[in-house]
């Protein structure tokens, strides 16, 4: 039962932000993101933990998300909607756990310093293939080539970032490059 409620928000939203841009398009996903966020913050309860388990199918839930629907969690509450909300948690942990080692683990030489990816650089990293860095990547070294390569430099975590692509490649691919540099 809740599952299909979920799985209907999550056909909902995907039908909205379709109009955004096509689906796999920066302009799809971000606005798929800003969409799921609005609604979880707009509502509570029952309401609020279904919104939640979409963000989680949809992969677009965020650490942020977990905490707000934590808070509103009752001791007392419906047993399923408890059971909905660890399994959404659980979804997006695994997924955070997903990250390439790079990025979750000391760069050379610094032992101790994890490298703890950003909210923006982990959006970044499920969806490698866009064009545009987020807002707070700060371009490292020479601008970008005729062939897109570039640097850059999280504002936020610090985590490096490659830009790339292949010639015969329709889109760019984003790869972290190494842990914050001091
Ligand atoms: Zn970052």
């Amino acid at each position: 039962m809740l599952r299909k409620e979920v799985r209907s928000l999550s056909r909902t939203a995907q039908a909205l932000a379709r109009r955004a841009g096509k689906p796999g398009t920066d302009e799809y996903r971000a606005d798929l993101a800003h969409l799921v966020d609005d609604w979880i913050r707009r509502s509570n309860g029952r309401r609020q933990l279904l919104c939640m388990a979409s963000a989680a199918e949809l992969n677009v839930l965020r650490a942020e998300h977990v905490r707000l629907c934590e808070a509103g969690l009752r001791p007392d509450g419906d047993e399923a909607l408890r059971v909905l909300f660890w399994t959404s948690a659980r979804r997006h942990a695994a997924n955070l756990r997903r990250l390439p080692a790079v990025v979750r683990q000391p760069a050379p030489g610094q032992a101790g310093t994890q490298a703890i990816l950003c909210e923006d650089c982990v959006a970044l990293m499920r969806d490698a293939r866009r064009c545009w860095p987020h807002a707070a990547l700060r371009p490292v070294g020479v601008p970008a080539s005729p062939s897109g390569q570039a640097r850059y430099r999280c504002a936020t975590c610090a985590v490096q970032w490659l830009r790339h692509k292949q010639r015969h490649e329709l889109f760019f691919a984003w790869t972290p490059i190494g842990g914050p540099v001091p």
